[in-house]
């Protein structure tokens, strides 16, 4: 049971991300931002789609499904159950810990809800891999557009429960723009300091800043870390409830 992941850029900052089982040649398509990218994704590998897990309902995540399927009729598409009606095309709807399989390879799914009301994540708990879609991203999170920001909050906590060393991949290259405004609301992180000079390093040549671990994003992503003191007394808020600092950073991100 070996596990392959391959990230590719697309659109204009989405990230597809390819995982195959090469046990059993199953391969599956984390979203479908762009037919016409994960083709060429698959074509470069040699390998033939079986399976799309869909996060959530944006078009630049679902846009790619009807492409994908006349490529490949028997493709599975798997979306998250409370939004299936509005992807369309979905053979599969999954809720919070099914278990989705990719070949041999297992996925259980974690109900995120916040930048949608039904969006999900998939776990592959065997491989510490973790597919964010536009919950989590590195330094950042996603907008919140369909729940109250309280609800956000409790869904990034529950993936601060995974180990440490889980790698999370997820929807966009915001990287940059998150560590300027990370350093704007925790400017005495020393990790986050270290870490933006990366980014940017990175960036500048061109390579991606993802796939990036819990681990790291705890030591720097402030969405992660409301209940931070140096974070607190950075927006004014020493003491506050973290989900209302969360909400608070998560205004001023929405303004920067
Ligand atoms: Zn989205």
């Amino acid at each position: 049971m070996t596990a392959h992941f391959v990230q590719f850029p697309c659109l204009v900052d989405n990230y597809g991300v390819l995982v195959h089982d090469s046990a059993t040649g199953a391969t599956a398509s984390i979203d479908a931002p762009d037919a016409e990218a994960v083709l060429a994704a698959l074509d470069a590998q040699g390998w033939t789609l079986t399976d799309i897990l869909v996060t959530h309902h944006h078009a630049d995540h679902v846009q790619g499904i009807r492409g994908l399927k006349a490529r490949f009729p028997d493709v599975r598409v798997v979306a998250p159950a409370k939004e299936a009606a509005k992807i369309g095309g979905v053979d599969l709807t999954v809720n919070e810990l099914d278990t989705v399989r990719v070949g041999e390879l297992a996925a259980k799914v974690i109900e995120t809800p916040g930048h949608t009301a039904g969006h999900i994540v998939y776990w592959f708990e065997a491989q510490d891999t973790l597919f964010a879609g536009d919950t989590l991203f590195a330094l950042g999170c996603g907008r919140v557009l369909e729940t109250p920001l309280d609800t956000m909050y409790d869904s990034l906590m529950k993936l601060t429960h995974l180990p440490l060393e889980t790698n999370i991949y997820a929807g966009h290259e915001y990287t940059v723009s998150n560590a300027r405004f990370a350093l704007t609301v925790d400017p005495t992180n020393v990790v986050l300091k270290e870490r933006a000079a990366q980014v940017e390093a990175l960036r500048a040549e061109g390579k991606p800043t993802l796939p990036t671990t819990l681990a790291i994003e705890l030591a720097t992503n402030p969405f992660l870390r409301a209940d931070n003191p140096d974070v607190q007394t950075a927006v004014g808020m020493a003491g506050a409830d973290p989900a209302a600092v969360f909400a608070d950073l998560r205004e001023r991100k929405n303004k920067a």
